[in-house]
C-alpha cells in the first residue's frame, strides 16, 4: 500500500473523554508511539472521581478511591507521550488529505485533525423528572454523595434507586447522616448481593419499598419527599429529609455522535467486540457503548481494545502496517 500524505499537525488518534475507558486508551496508544491526544471536558466530573471507594479493581485489596486511581491512570499515560486538553467537544466531522480521509474534531473554537476518534465520553446521572427537583439542585438535591455527603451531617436524607450506585453511595452516606432512606420502586434490590447485605445490616438505613418519589419540597431548602405506593397508589406518606440523593441509572453522553455512528434506542453507541462503530475511523469504549457490564475494569478492557483497533486503522492508513 502507498503511504499516505498527511500534515504533520494531524493526530493520529484523538480520544474524547479522560475516565478509566479514554485514558487506558490513552495509555495503549501513546505507548504504541501513536501521536495521541486526549480531551476530557473543560470541567472534567468522570463518574469514577466522585467514588469514594473502589474495591473490585484487581491488584488493589486495601481498595482505592476514585480520584486517586484516575490521577495514576493519568500519571502513568503522560509518562508515554500522550497530551491532554481540558476543552469540551461540541462536535465531529469528516476531514480529508487528498485520498486520505480522517476526522476533524471541535473543542472550545480549536479544531484538531486526526485519523481516528476514539470516543469514551461515559454517561452521566438520570434524572427523576419530578416536582422540586430542578428547583431544589444544589439545595438538597444532589446526584454525588462524595461532594456533597460531608454537608448532611446528622441530618436525615433520601437515597433514591435500588441499583449499586444507590445503595454504594447510601452506605457512603451513613458516615455523615443520622438516617438514610433508600427509596425502591420494587420490593428487592438490583445491587450487587455484598452491597445489598452491608446495606440491610445497617442500623442507619431504612427502605420505603415499592415507592417512587411523586415531589421535593422545602423552602429554601429541601425539607421533605413525598412518595407514592406503587401498589396501593397511595400518595399519603411523606418522608422529612434534608438531602435527596438520585441514583436511577446513566444516560449515555452521545448528543456529539448522534447521526455519525449508530446508536441504540437508550443512545449507547452500537460497537462490535473490537470496539469499531459503524463509520470507519472511529472507535468507541466504556459507558457510553452497548453492553452488559459497566465496571471501571471493562472501561479499561474496551480501552485498550478501542487503541488496539485504531493502531491497525492508523497504521493500515499510513501504510505501516505489518
Ligand atoms: P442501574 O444498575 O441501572 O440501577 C438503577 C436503579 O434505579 C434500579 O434499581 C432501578 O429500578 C431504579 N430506577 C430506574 N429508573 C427509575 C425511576 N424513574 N424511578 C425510580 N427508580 C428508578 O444504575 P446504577 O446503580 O447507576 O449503576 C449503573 C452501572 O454502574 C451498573 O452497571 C452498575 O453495576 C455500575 N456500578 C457499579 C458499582 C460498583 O460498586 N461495582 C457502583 C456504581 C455503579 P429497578 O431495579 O426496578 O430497575
Amino acid at each position: 500500500m502507498d503511504k499516505a500524505i498527511v500534515p504533520d499537525n494531524v493526530y493520529d488518534i484523538v480520544i474524547i473523554g479522560g475516565g478509566p475507558a479514554g485514558l487506558t486508551a490513552g495509555i495503549y496508544a501513546s505507548r504504541a508511539s501513536l501521536r495521541t491526544l486526549l480531551i476530557e471536558g473543560a470541567s472534567f466530573v468522570s463518574q469514577i472521581t466522585v467514588t469514594d471507594i473502589i474495591e473490585n479493581y484487581p491488584g488493589v485489596p486495601e481498595g482505592i478511591g476514585g480520584f486517586e486511581l484516575i490521577e495514576r491512570f493519568k500519571k502513568q499515560a503522560v509518562q508515554f507521550g500522550l497530551e491532554i486538553a481540558s476543552e469540551d467537544v461540541v462536535g465531529i466531522a469528516k476531514a480529508h488529505w487528498g485520498d486520505t480521509e480522517g476526522w476533524r474534531v471541535t473543542s472550545a473554537g480549536r479544531d484538531y485533525e486526526t485519523l481516528a476518534v476514539i470516543v469514551a465520553t461515559g454517561a452521566h446521572w438520570r434524572k427523576l423528572g419530578v416536582r422540586g427537583e430542578d428547583l431544589f439542585l444544589g439545595k438538597g438535591v444532589s446526584y454525588c454523595a462524595t461532594c456533597d455527603g460531608p454537608i448532611y451531617k446528622n441530618r436525615d436524607v433520601v437515597v433514591v434507586g435500588g441499583g449499586d450506585a444507590a445503595v454504594k453511595e447510601a452506605i457512603f452516606l451513613t458516615r455523615f447522616a443520622s438516617k438514610v432512606t433508600i427509596i425502591h420502586r420494587r420490593d428487592r434490590l438490583r445491587a450487587v448481593k455484598v452491597l445489598e447485605k452491608r446495606a440491610l445490616a445497617n442500623s442507619k438505613i431504612a427502605f420505603a419499598w415499592n415507592s417512587v418519589v411523586e415531589e421535593i419540597s422545602g423552602g429554601n431548602v429541601v425539607e421533605k419527599v413525598k412518595i407514592r405506593d406503587v401498589k396501593s397508589l397511595d400518595t399519603g406518606r411523606e418522608i422529612p429529609a434534608q438531602g435527596v440523593f438520585i441514583f436511577i441509572g446513566l444516560t449515555p453522553k452521545t448528543d456529539m455522535v448522534r447521526g455519525i455512528v449508530d446508536l441504540d434506542d437508550g443512545g449507547h453507541i452500537i460497537v462490535d467486540a473490537d470496539m469499531h462503530t459503524t463509520t470507519k475511523g472511529i472507535f468507541a469504549a466504556g459507558d457510553c457503548i452497548r453492553k452488559s457490564l459497566r465496571q471501571i475494569i471493562t472501561a479499561c478492557g474496551d480501552g485498550a481494545t478501542a487503541a488496539a483497533s485504531a493502531q491497525h486503522y492508523v497504521e493500515e492508513l499510513k501504510g505501516e502496517s505489518y
